[in-house]
């Protein structure tokens, strides 16, 4: 058992960090000492309560980077030292989802259980003599953590495991969403996104990297209007300097609206 610290919410809006318990790796399962993580918006969707089916206490962060501090027994794709990502949409390559090419969702993910406890329906975390939830599996908000051996990405030892964490979501949803869900392959496409957190930045350099001729951003917050126009956006706008809604803007500004829009603030209002 490795004593570490970490950040427990132990009830919505309620985060401290504490002195935690990392039980060792059980059969087909990692142990991994976290170097880096990021901070998602869904961490503090899940702070506020926006999950019904998140159980608490428990140890939020899901996009970090690390070392393997351990293995359980039959764990045979890495060994302690290798650098790892851990994955929140786990990949066993054996379901049909996982077999599918054009889905990445694998059916041992939250599809069909929660990942608040780990497979085997216990936990390798507590404090102060309580059982503390996984998230989504990972917990990346502590100093150790232990996941099941499939949802573990082994990666090149020369990686910068404080950039390279932000595989584990905001990139890959950010940049995927551009090239893989919604396809920007049309030449010379327009595309607007909505939202410049980790999220929408990477849509940004995902639909600059699909070759796309005009990509407008668009952010509340103008503070980040430099990093999304070095990504590749090429008009950056703010809704509040605008007397009519956002989509006529875009629609004036284009001829006939954009090719692809990108949600990535989190609103339904804005996705409507
Ligand atoms: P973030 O908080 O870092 O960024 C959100 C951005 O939206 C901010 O820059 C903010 O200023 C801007 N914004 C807020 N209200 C706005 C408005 N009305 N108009 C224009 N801009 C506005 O968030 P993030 O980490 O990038 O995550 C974005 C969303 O994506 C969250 O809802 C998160 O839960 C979700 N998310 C989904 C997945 C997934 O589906 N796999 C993965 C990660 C995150
Ligand atoms: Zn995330």
């Amino acid at each position: 058992v490795i004593r570490c610290r970490a950040a427990v919410a132990w009830a919505p809006g309620k985060l401290s960090v504490e002195e935690v318990e990392v039980a060792p790796p059980k059969a087909g399962e990692v142990r991994i000492k976290l170097v880096a993580t990021g901070i998602c918006r869904t961490d503090e969707h899940l702070l506020q309560g926006c999950f019904p089916n998140a159980e608490f206490p428990v140890i939020p962060g899901h996009e970090g980077a690390g070392i393997v501090e351990s293995v359980g027994e039959g764990v045979n794709s890495m060994k302690p030292g290798d650098k790892v990502i851990p994955l929140c949409i786990p990949q066993c390559g054996e379901c049909s989802f996982c077999r599918n090419p054009e889905s990445n969702f694998c059916q041992k993910s939250h599809i069909s259980e929660p990942q608040n406890l780990l497979p085997d329906k216990t936990s390798r975390f507590s404090c102060k003599g309580k059982q503390i939830h996984h998230f989504l599996w990972v917990s990346t908000f502590a100093e150790y953590t232990v996941v099941p051996e499939y949802t573990v990405a082994k990666i090149d030892a020369a990686a910068p495991l404080d950039k390279v964490c932000l595989f584990g979501c905001g990139f890959s949803t950010g940049y995927g969403a551009a090239i893989n869900t919604a396809k920007v392959v049309k030449p010379g496409s327009t595309c607007a996104v909505f939202g410049l957190g980790g999220i929408g930045l990477s849509v940004v350099m995902g639909c600059k990297a699909a070759g796309a001729s005009r990509i407008i951003a668009v952010d509340i917050n103008k503070d980040k209007f430099a990093k999304a126009k070095e990504l590749g956006a090429t008009d950056c706008i703010n809704p509040r300097d605008f007397q009519k809604p956002i989509q006529e803007v875009l629609t004036e500004m284009t001829g006939q609206g954009v090719d692809y829009s990108f949600e990535a603030i989190g609103h339904a209002d804005t996705m409507v």
